[in-house]
């Protein structure tokens, strides 16, 4: 193989080093720097560019990210109809006033209330900035939260297969990238009067988080607690303390 003179070598070893230490640069937005499983994830988001946002409306209240909330929408999964056109249908219904539930009426939002929704199908889309807090009708302070929403009613249905190992990448995916422990992670009635996320979505996330806080041990990363530091949790964490180990 004939050898490329140096000249031609080093202006690519240059640019090389300087994409690395751009990309280094970028990653600083991280508290971790995310794994190849985590990143390939992040890629499968679709984003607010893709299903057609609108721009958010002026009342965005900036927050620091310290956990994460989990919700239904409470309607019955529809899984024909694309995420993007639910995207766009939730933001029209979000950005005007409306009613919520019989008697029960909401303001206009400023944007969709979620930072995440996990369509029937376990596909996953960008909802409202996450450095924005999002919003409820149910009266509790949602700064300092990710909000993710997965599709359907789980008072009534089960959650899908694909749903649940969604949202196990995706939560994974935002420990990471926010340094949150496991524990952080929470459902909407941890914080208000409501039945949501609905029981057989609660009945699959202590399995879920498990496997997430087992990941992360094996992985060194930060956000499983030891098996001594699980039981002695009050109140109890909704991960079970099965998986627990000696760190
Ligand atoms: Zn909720």
């Amino acid at each position: 193989m004939p050898r490329l003179p140096l000249i031609l070598i080093a202006p690519s070893f240059f640019l090389l080093a300087t994409l690395h230490v751009a990309m280094a640069g970028s990653l600083t937005n991280y508290a971790t720097p995310l794994g190849w499983k985590e990143q390939e994830f992040s890629r499968s988001i679709i984003s607010r560019e893709a299903w057609g946002a609108r721009s958010p409306l002026a009342g965005m209240q900036r927050q620091e990210v310290t956990g994460v909330i989990l919700h239904h929408t409470g309607v019955q999964m529809k899984r024909t109809t694309s995420i993007a056109s639910k995207m766009r249908g939730l933001q029209s219904f979000s950005q005007r006033a409306g009613h919520v539930s019989p008697g029960k009426v909401k303001p206009p939002w400023p944007d969709v209330p979620y930072h995440y929704y996990v369509d029937a199908n376990g596909q996953v889309a960008e909802g409202r900035d996450v450095h924005y807090a999002g919003d409820t009708n149910t009266g509790y302070d949602t700064r300092g939260y990710i909000q993710i929403a997965v599709e359907g009613d789980f008072e009534r249905e089960t959650p899908s297969t694909q749903q649940i190992s969604t949202l196990r990448k995706l939560l994974a995916y935002l420990l990471s990238s926010w340094n949150l422990a496991v524990e952080r992670i929470t459902v909407h009635s941890d914080h208000a009067s409501t039945v949501c996320p609905g029981r057989h979505l609660m009945q699959e996330l202590p399995s879920t988080l498990d496997l997430i806080a087992l990941e992360r041990r094996q992985s060194n990363l930060p956000g499983g607690l030891t098996k001594d530091e699980c039981e002695k949790k009050d109140p109890a964490p909704l991960s079970s303390c099965t998986n627990a180990g000696s760190r």
